[in-house]
């Protein structure tokens, strides 16, 4: 390059990096991202600019690189807006926490009481953060908490069956989303599995035919993402406890999601809840933290003082434990289940479960205008009645009346349908809906008032404003 260079008159690295605009995508991207983008995004600037031209302005240049890192910068979990129809995504993170969650994570970012005993002074164990409320919210003598209810399931088994053989029902063999199989659970657990019955009908009988001396407990599975209609029979608890404690080995349910509330009270299907099913004569239950518990990732196992006591030993705990902000956001939201109308205004679980479809379609009349102006003559929205799923395998044939609004291309191509979801996946704020028939579905049962202005920005067309 010599001194005449036109390409010399091109910003700095580093005046681009002093720039006001860059702050907010250095904190987005960090500085490596960053810095890689001003190179890459200066590099093809130099190959362009001939100098006939005026200089590409700063402005155009970060704008360059915004695209840039939208595109190539690596950053951690993004927000984005789910706007599928399944409230608990498992792909878009389950249960949405509440935002004051934050205040609750606040004690534990440093150093903090884990398993410390703050009366003696000595050694404590984690699990007390949480055991009392999750014995007083199931009426279990005792509780701990392992990083997800798939690795429950594995304790549980390891603990009670290792070398040992468990007998399931052919009719709760279940997969489910995300290759969790329990046949493979039960083999990587080291338990035998032995499948009694067919998978509509199991009876008494069958359970009673494969219990035997190499029996290390027996197991339940709530079939969770599927529903066995028609000719059917499955053995209740009860009977399946009694069996159990005549071979002398312990009984656990996998619930699945496992609501703390009756969701009957809101409106909705029943569900067994881990109260119940300790009361009907299981030792130990599990179920997740963030499905219907509305909580963070973890899997909670409750039961009898001795079934916990042998869990706690088992030295896989070790390896499935949670962390410190778990137990302190799962505390949280633990305390706000002390009445159902306490539950129902504090979980965001619960209340987009809850919504009425009537405030749903109310909101989509409001939003059909103003998107419909944003997105221009090219596109034709419309309000639309919908279903929304639950979600995460919780009551799968439960159906929630929702709305929302279909987007169709004008000229009807599905193709430019297809366009219209990437651009808006590729938003700073991504909105995730679904296609169907050619039409970009958004149910807008999980949008708040608040993050409706993201919707009309992530969708309108790209130039028509700022990045
Ligand atoms: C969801 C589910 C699991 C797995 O729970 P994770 O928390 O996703 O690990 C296991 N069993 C049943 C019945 C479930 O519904």
């Amino acid at each position: 390059m010599t001194a005449r260079d036109p390409r010399q008159r091109l910003p700095s690295v580093d005046r681009l990096l002093q720039h006001a605009s860059t702050g907010p995508m250095l904190r987005n991207w960090g500085r490596r991202s960053v810095t890689h983008g001003i190179r890459s995004v200066l590099e093809r600037a130099r190959a362009v600019f001939d100098g006939s031209g005026p200089v590409p302005t700063d402005e155009a240049l970060l704008g360059d690189l915004h695209q840039w890192l939208q595109a190539h910068g690596r950053r951690g979990p993004r927000r984005v807006l789910n706007l599928t129809g399944t409230v608990i995504h498992t792909n878009l993170g389950r249960a949405p926490l509440p935002t004051d969650i934050l205040e609750a994570l606040a004690p534990a970012l440093g150093a903090t009481d884990l398993e410390f005993d703050l009366d003696s002074g000595s050694r404590g164990d984690r699990d007390h953060h949480v055991e009392g409320l999750l014995c007083e919210l199931t009426g279990a003598e005792a509780a701990t908490v392992v990083n997800n209810n798939a690795a429950a399931v594995l304790l549980v088994l390891n603990t009670f069956a290792r070398g040992k053989e468990v007998p399931v029902s052919r009719g709760e063999l279940v997969e489910i989303g995300g290759a969790f199989r329990l046949p493979d659970i039960m083999e990587r657990a080291g338990t035998r599995l032995v499948e009694v019955g067919t998978t509509n009908r199991t009876h008494p009988r069958d359970y009673a035919g494969a219990m035997g001396p190499d029996t290390g407990m027996v197991m339940k599975v709530h079939p969770s993402n599927y529903a066995i209609a028609g000719f059917h029979a499955e053995v209740d608890i009860a009977t399946l406890a009694e069996l159990a404690r005549s071979h002398g080995v312990p009984l656990a349910w996998d619930l699945g999601s496992g609501s703390l509330v009756d969701l009957a009270r809101l409106g909705l299907s029943r569900e067994p809840m881990p109260g119940d099913a300790l009361r009907a004569g299981a030792d130990i239950v599990t179920f997740s933290g963030d499905k219907l518990l509305g909580g963070p990732q973890c899997g909670l196992i409750v039961g009898t003082r001795a079934a916990i006591d042998a869990i706690r030993a088992n030295p896989l705990k070790r390896a499935l434990r949670v962390d410190k902000l778990i137990l302190a956001a799962l505390a949280s939201i633990l305390r706000r289940y002390g009445a159902l109308d306490q539950a129902r205004a504090e979980l965001p679980v619960l209340q987009l479960l809850t919504r009425p479809q009537e405030a749903i379609r109310a909101q989509a009349q409001h939003l059909q205008p103003l998107l419909s102006a944003a997105l221009g003559h090219d596109w034709q929205v419309q309000v639309c009645d919908l279903h929304s799923q639950i979600g995460s395998g919780a009551l799968p044939v439960d159906a929630l009346p929702s709305a929302g609004l279909a987007i169709r291309a004008a000229s009807g191509a599905g193709k430019a349908v297809e366009a219209l979801a990437r651009q808006g996946r590729a938003a700073e704020v991504p909105v995730i809906g679904r296609i169907q028939q050619n039409a970009l579905l958004l149910d807008l049962r999980c949008l708040t008032a608040g993050d409706e202005h993201l919707l009309i920005e992530s969708l309108q067309p790209a130039g028509s404003h700022a990045p």
